[in-house]
């Protein structure tokens, strides 16, 4: 028994001993259910105890930036930002002066004892600030920066790490850093670690290419992935180099006009559209709604149906509310059932939500997220005897658009739903019906239909979720 008393109390000063707790505060709050946001943590690194006001105020400096540019102005309440003070025994970074892209020292060469050993000079590249000179040097940092993140603030879905010197310098990877010389570095860097995007300044040969949003091998404009903008804002396919291998991949913008490629300007409508599509990955945009499964007991007529949303600024979100599949009401929170409304029996209040913003080329773009909340009324001669609620998320997908003999479609629901995709003439003729299996791609011959504009529609349990154009050529 002692024995076993001994364990606990090891155990327990283990516990206390390993766990780094610092102060955490949000700097960026929006009210509602924090798991129902994009969690930006923001890290300290070069700062000394004393520094930690300071700290934060370059936090928020970098905040009101970051939040002040399309898209993230637009999906501002999409996110929560908190910063997690952590103090370093001095202030700054190393600067070994190794790096072999420029004349060294090009800065002062220093060795600052800081907390995760941020040093520019990375991977040989003189403004390549990162948490080791190379991945092997970085191991350790990286393990303090996964313990501190998981002690601190274990719900994040991104983190940042901020370092206190105005040498301009940043990478980005899983964990980006970013000096405080430009708050552009850490939302160029958060456009690689939590988007995905690609940079579109002139990479060396030696670089890792990838088919990414913004990079393709694709060089047929009605084909290539960004080609709903073509012709629109600038965009279009331009080579990364002018020889070997950066002559073969491509970018959507040219001449210094996004983000990923030039500090100081918008990202391109390309990257806004990559980074709206990922929010909508991570958020749904219906926050709550009621009522609920099993919060209504004996309800009396009429019955109000609400949904609380993350609305995007100006708000682009558009609901369309259905009962017994027929068109109920479109774009408002709330509707009214009368027990005039209502059938004897089951039925069934569904409203989806989609986001029509211009940002978005929805109306032909490969992927459309569809969010739903059902509603099943069971109703009797004598009133209402339960309301069952679910939530479900979809991704319609539908390609090639423009199709000539094979139009692929796929549903991806949360939910297991009866889906169904059906294909209408623009006279209003249903061509073809087709039901869809969840998460399996549905290859349809379209060879027969004759050329022309159709509109496909998709269905979950007999309701329509979304319109889609079909081009056949
Ligand atoms: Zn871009």
């Amino acid at each position: 028994m002692r024995y076993f008393l001994f364990c606990i109390l090891y155990f327990f000063s283990t516990l206390f001993i390993s766990a780094q707790i610092f102060d955490v505060e949000i700097i960026k709050d929006n009210p509602g259910d924090i798991d129902k946001r994009i969690n930006l943590v923001i890290l300290s690194e070069g700062y000394q105890a004393s520094e930690l006001t300071k700290f934060k105020t370059d936090a928020e400096s970098l905040v009101n930036d970051m939040f002040s540019q399309s898209p993230f102005a637009e999906y501002s309440d999409y996110f929560n930002v908190h910063i997690i003070k952590v103090p370093s025994n001095e202030s700054g970074a190393d600067h070994p002066g190794t790096a072999t892209d420029v004349t060294e020292p090009k800065t002062p060469v220093e060795t600052k004892d800081t907390y995760f050993n941020a040093t520019f000079d990375a991977f040989n590249y003189h403004r390549y600030l990162f948490y080791g000179i190379d991945y092997t040097d970085a191991a350790p940092a990286e393990a303090k920066i996964r313990s501190v993140l998981a002690d601190n603030f274990p719900t994040y879905d991104q983190a940042l790490i901020l370092v206190n010197t105005n040498i301009y310098g940043g990478i980005g990877g899983e964990f980006p850093m970013a000096s405080i010389s430009s708050n552009e570095i850490a939302i160029h860097e958060l456009g690689h670690s939590l988007f995905n995007l690609k940079d579109e300044y002139f990479l060396s040969d030696a670089v890792y290419y990838s088919e990414a949003i913004n990079m393709t091998q694709e060089t047929d404009p009605n084909l290539v992935k960004w080609k709903n903008w073509i012709n629109e804002n600038g965009i279009s396919i331009y080579p990364y180099g002018a020889t070997g291998v950066s002559a073969t991949w491509y970018k959507p913008q040219d001449g210094d006009k996004c983000k990923m490629e030039k500090l100081d300007q918008p990202f391109c409508s390309v990257c806004k559209e990559g980074i709206i599509e990922k929010i909508h990955s991570l958020v749904s945009p219906i926050e709550s709604y009621t009522p609920v499964s099993n919060t209504v007991s004996n309800p009396s007529f009429p019955i109000d149906f609400h949904l609380n949303l993350i609305k995007p600024i100006p708000n682009s979100l558009e609901s369309s509310w259905t009962l017994n599949a027929v068109n109920f009401a479109t774009n408002v929170d709330d509707v009214n059932i009368l027990e005039t409304d209502l059938n004897t029996g089951i039925n069934n209040l569904t409203v989806v939500v989609t986001d029509n913003t211009t940002l978005l080329k929805v109306d032909n773009h490969e992927t459309i997220h569809v969010y739903m909340v059902t509603w099943t009324i069971d109703n009797s001669s004598l009133g209402v005897k339960a309301i069952e609620s679910d939530i479900n998320n979809l991704k319609l997908i539908m390609y090639p658009n423009p199709a000539n003999t094979i139009a692929n479609f796929k549903i991806e629901s949360e939910r297991d739903a009866r889906l169904k995709v059906d294909i209408i003439s623009l006279d209003g003729k249903r061509v073809k019906t087709v039901p869809i299996s969840n998460y399996i791609t549905q290859q349809v011959d379209i060879s027969n239909l004759s050329e022309g504009i159709y509109i496909v529609n998709f269905y979950a349990n007999k309701v329509l979720v979304a319109s889609k154009k079909l081009v056949k050529l």
